[in-house]
């Protein structure tokens, strides 16, 4: 038990240990990875501001391509973020002309419902507008007089002239008057080709769309059933995405412009890097020369960040700070990438300990089992000692009484004589095989016990093992019926040990009959092998007694065994001289119907 205890203290220990390193391990593994992280992004960061602002800043308004890491580049006028889709090009005051012309025919065609009337102003507005931007506010209401004119054919004519001539011109909302006319010759026909053709081509400007004009060609892609329309719907989707992110960011560039100017102080000469949206993007501001204007850049994380990490602007569990020149940043890896690696599996450690605790419980067992066996054999050896003195003093009392009877002349008649002579023959041999019994088998656990085999013929055997019993038999009212199958079996055997064998278990037959007074002898031979069976009909063997009958001393202790004389030996004397002849011995027992030993030994022959 001790060593066990000490090897189970010490399996505990290292499994501990090797816990302890792999979670140290662990923590390094996370600690260098953040180190490599942040070196790698700085230095990305840095080659892409180098080769792209200066590049990108000219080129303000348009969007990069969708593999560029960098989102936008927009330059910061009186410290307000110009949006990148900001159009200088505001539609001048009308001149007051035209003014007076248009209104009067939005007068007509709202107030008075006077559609000829608006459509002949309109009309007249269109001819005396001056520059793209009264043109075409002019087709465009004299487009729409026309169609509640039911006058479609000029309708068509009219809004197809706007757009061709007016994509480039935007109203006040930033909308191109061509993307209005489009619109109305898509609701007039879906299929309109020409209309269908604008709206894609517009959509899939690599231009910055300014978000009414970016819903706008989302609706109407809508319409459009084209395979180009479907991509682009795609496309202008995730732009809407970017124009709304780029639109919250400039609401709080005041916010965030402080945060950064903290940051560009704590760390100068180094690029600080802010996170922003769901993303996120990286956001920084950069001079690009001391005379220009400081521009604001966004990266996206995603197309910067080396596989596995991800950025996130909450604290999480799992997310570490991103560290110096990153201002709330936070990253974060697969839960999976710094688990623990296991030095020896827990398995492992677990499967010895289920060794070593299972080798202690049957060697516990084993041991258990034998001082149990030890206890129950000293207690044997002790009932042994007492039963052989009783059992030698039954034969011997019987024999000097019987004796004394006739030194004494007291006997009868010649009849009684025999019969006293008889009983002190027939109780010397009893006392004769009790004490060859006890001789043999402590010749066999010496290792000298041995057998002269000769040719014997097995039904002379057992004929004179029942006569040797014929007169105890009949003094006890007993009958023995011996049943033979005629074979004449022949063995190679000791007749003397046989007969011993024979007349052992006959012996249990009459001891343990309780109130029945019959037993049978069957002889004979089946296949390859001579039998014995041994019949009787009294108490019976449990199941579990059965398994131990055979072993020396063991005697079955029960209400119905009490009183009987016995030494324990003669069953394992039989099987001892049953074995020695290559055979084996059996029993098949009911409790209080009888049993039937059975002996089989190979035949030698048939005489
Ligand atoms: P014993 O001297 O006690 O008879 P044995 O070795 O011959 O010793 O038998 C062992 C035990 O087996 C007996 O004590 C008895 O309980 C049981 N036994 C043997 N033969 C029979 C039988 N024919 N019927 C019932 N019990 C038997």
């Amino acid at each position: 038990m001790i060593p066990s205890a000490v090897v189970i203290l010490l399996v505990f220990r290292v499994a501990r240990q090797e816990n302890e390193l792999s979670e140290r391990r662990a923590t390094e593994a996370r600690r260098e990875a953040l180190d490599q992280l942040r070196r790698e992004l700085s230095a990305r960061l840095q080659a892409i501001r180098l080769e792209e602002v200066n590049r990108l800043i000219g080129e303000s308004g348009r969007r990069l391509p969708p593999d560029s890491p960098i989102v936008f580049v927009t330059p910061m006028m009186q410290d307000r973020m110009v949006l990148p889709w900001e159009d200088s090009r505001i539609p001048r005051a009308a001149s007051s002309r035209f003014a007076e012309v248009h209104t009067e025919g939005e007068l007509l065609e709202f107030q008075r419902n006077d559609a000829a009337g608006a459509a002949a102003a309109y009309q007249r507005a269109v001819t005396i507008a001056r520059g793209p931007s009264e043109t075409c506010a002019a087709l465009l209401s004299l487009g729409r007089v026309y169609r509640k004119a039911a006058r479609d054919p000029d309708a068509d004519r009219t809004d197809r002239a706007t757009l061709r001539q007016c994509a480039a011109v935007p109203d006040s909302n930033g909308i191109p008057h061509a993307l209005y006319a489009a619109d109305r010759l898509l609701t007039a026909g879906a299929n309109d080709a020409e209309a269908q053709e604008y709206v894609v081509r517009t959509s899939s400007t690599r231009q910055w769309h300014g978000p009414n004009e970016a819903y706008m060609l989302q609706s109407l892609l809508r319409k459009i059933s084209s395979p180009a329309a479907v991509d682009q719907l795609q496309a202008i989707s995730s732009e809407i995405q970017d124009i709304e992110q780029i639109t919250a960011l400039a609401q709080e560039t005041n916010n965030h412009l402080a945060k950064l100017k903290t940051a560009f102080r704590s760390a100068p000469g180094d690029l600080s890097w802010m996170g922003f949206g769901n993303e996120p993007w990286l956001i920084t501001i950069v001079s690009p020369t001391s005379f220009a204007a400081p521009v604001v850049m966004a990266v996206s994380s995603r197309k910067v960040l080396p596989d596995g990490a991800s950025l996130r602007l909450t604290e999480s569990p799992r997310a570490v700070p991103l560290g110096d020149g990153f201002v709330d940043l936070q990253v974060e890896w697969p839960a999976d990438r710094f688990t623990p690696t296991q030095g020896m599996p827990i398995t492992l450690y677990g499967s010895v300990l289920f060794l070593v605790l299972g080798a202690v419980l049957l060697a516990a067992y084993l041991l258990l089992r034998d001082v149990h066996r030890e206890a129950e054999t000293a207690a044997m050896r002790s009932h042994f000692v007492a039963s052989v003195s009783h059992e030698l003093k039954t034969p011997l009392t019987s024999i000097r009484a019987h004796a004394e009877t006739l030194l004494m002349g007291r006997a009868e008649n010649t009849e009684t004589t025999t019969e006293y002579l008889r009983t002190i023959v027939s109780e010397s041999e009893r006392l004769t095989r009790l004490v060859e019994t006890v001789l043999d088998l402590s010749r066999i656990e010496q290792g000298r016990k041995t057998y002269r085999m000769q040719s014997t013929c097995l039904p002379e055997v057992v004929r004179a093992a029942a006569k040797t019993m014929e007169y105890p038999l009949s003094q006890l009212g007993f009958t023995l019926t011996i049943s033979s199958d005629n074979t004449k079996p022949l063995l190679l055997a000791d007749a003397d040990a046989l007969e011993q064998a024979i007349l052992n278990l006959l012996g249990n037959a009459v001891k343990y009959s309780g109130s029945a007074r019959r037993i049978e002898l069957r002889v004979g031979s089946l296949a390859s092998e001579a039998f014995i069976d041994v019949v009787d009909h009294g108490i019976g063997i449990s199941r579990e007694d059965q398994t131990r009958i055979f072993e020396k001393f063991h005697r079955v202790q029960s209400a119905q065994t009490e009183g009987i004389a016995g030494t324990g030996l003669g069953l394992a004397l039989a099987l001892h001289i049953v074995e020695a002849h290559n055979g084996r011995i059996n029993v098949t027992s009911d409790v209080g119907r009888g049993s039937t030993f059975s002996v089989r030994i190979p035949l030698q022959g048939q005489a």
